[in-house]
């Protein structure tokens, strides 16, 4: 049976002499493992649609395991982001949480939306680092270790004093531990964090980074992903943070 979808390839991987194995993010079937034969050919017309992060129409033969590709055409390319060390880096970060917190097959349309409409902005706009940041945040929940941004972590208190990655969240005076590992108290950075977790992908054309911010939220969030996610994210090393602010 002939199925069309349409979506993003966020990993693709050599097979046979010829071939590849896609896998191609979408809203209705999740990650799709996709062979795409011939691909490796000279003369192969898939050349710009099996790229990382090419958003696509697939006509494809829809199977257990791997599905067969038919047919496609390559929606957008992301030129601008294909041009662009930093916006590749980004971009090839985000296909990479996809593929870790998706299964084959289990579509969550939310996710492939944020996804796509950040794609899109990295394509156009200059922000990177703070899109990027909303994005791990919609991950981390989905990974569930989303931090707690609605008052103190443990006794629900408007009155907070910092951020604590140990408690998860936003704590308290009272329950702010002098012995935390991760612990951040500039206001500047907190309001940041609560603003990105505001976002909707409506907003998203808005975010802006305070420079002062970019470091420690890129910390924030490796400190994350690295002790309680239990995923490896390879490709976190390459993105930007300047060391000098
Ligand atoms: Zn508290």
């Amino acid at each position: 049976m002939h199925n069309q979808i349409k979506g993003i390839v966020t990993r693709r991987i050599d097979f046979k002499e010829n071939d590849e194995i896609i896998s191609v993010y979408t809203p209705t079937l999740g990650r799709v493992p996709l062979l795409v034969r011939g691909a490796k050919r000279a003369n192969s017309r898939y050349k710009a649609l099996t790229q990382l992060f090419t958003y696509g129409d697939f006509t494809i033969s829809q199977r257990e395991g791997l599905s067969l590709l038919y047919q496609g055409e390559t929606i957008d390319y992301f030129n601008q982001i294909k041009a662009d060390y930093d916006k590749m880096s980004h971009a090839a970060y985000l296909c990479e949480l996809v593929n870790q917190v998706s299964q084959d097959y289990e579509p969550d349309k939310e996710l492939f939306e944020w996804f796509l409409a950040i794609l899109q902005l990295y394509n156009t706009s200059v922000e990177l680092a703070g899109l990027t940041h909303v994005f791990e945040l919609q991950v981390l929940q989905r990974l569930g270790i989303g931090l707690q941004l609605y008052g103190c972590s443990i006794c629900n208190s408007q009155h907070i004093v910092g951020l604590s990655l140990t408690m998860g969240g936003l704590v308290c005076a009272q329950h702010v531990s002098q012995d935390d590992r991760f612990l951040v108290t500039d206001p500047v950075v907190i309001k940041t964090l609560l603003a990105l977790n505001r976002q909707t992908i409506d907003t998203l054309a808005n975010v802006r980074l305070p420079k002062e911010t970019v470091q420690v939220l890129r910390q924030i969030f490796n400190y994350l992903f690295e002790n309680y996610s239990g995923v490896y994210l390879k490709s976190q090393k390459f993105l930007t943070v300047p060391t000098k602010l």
